[in-house]
């Protein structure tokens, strides 16, 4: 069997969670990028995350990691405060209220409503709901993509459309102007 030579030595990413501790002593997952870690509340990866999980039965319960100060809890693995994100659909509106702690509304539960910095904001059909590390919940509408065009507003600033203001009369049939010039 011939090999490839190994000119790309790049190495398939490990994931942290596959490492004991034991094993982990001189890693540095800050230098370490093949390797993944959990992300503190601010995006960092922190450098040693193996510590949370060794201290089991110690009285601290949540504790701030000393590594990355990520809040964890002891005896359980690192927590991960990586932001993550859900595309509403018209099937999935239960679980994604679930998810941010919102709740269903509009008129055929089509919404989810959600608190935000002390307003109610509503998710529709299409939109994306992301968290962040702080578990921010914010809604990117789905139209900010521009999915649908938007016609730019035909307004003529000549001098003589002011004046058709309530008549009713139809605009834009009649293909003859005005007789301006
Ligand atoms: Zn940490």
């Amino acid at each position: 069997m011939t090999q490839p030579a190994p000119l790309t030595d790049e190495q398939p990413i490990r994931a942290w969670t596959d490492i004991d501790p034991k094993d982990a002593v001189s890693l540095n997952l800050a230098e370490r990028l093949d390797i993944t870690a959990p992300l503190n509340e601010n995006g960092e990866r922190c450098p040693w995350p193996w510590e949370p999980q060794q201290l089991v039965g110690a009285p601290m319960g949540q504790y701030r990691c000393g590594y990355c100060m990520a809040m964890v809890m002891a005896g359980m693995p690192h927590l991960d405060y990586s932001p993550e994100e859900r595309t509403l659909t018209r099937e999935n509106t239960a679980e994604v209220a679930e998810w941010c702690g919102g709740r269903r509304a509009g008129g055929a539960n089509e919404l989810v409503a959600f608190d935000q910095f002390g307003e109610t904001v509503y998710a529709r059909p299409g939109d994306t709901i992301h968290r962040d590390g702080f578990g921010e919940f914010t809604i990117r509408t789905a139209s900010s993509a521009s999915a649908r065009p938007v016609p730019a507003p035909e307004a003529p600033d000549g001098p003589g459309s002011a004046q058709t203001a309530a008549g009713g009369r139809t605009e834009g049939a009649t293909g003859t102007g005005g007789g301006e010039r």
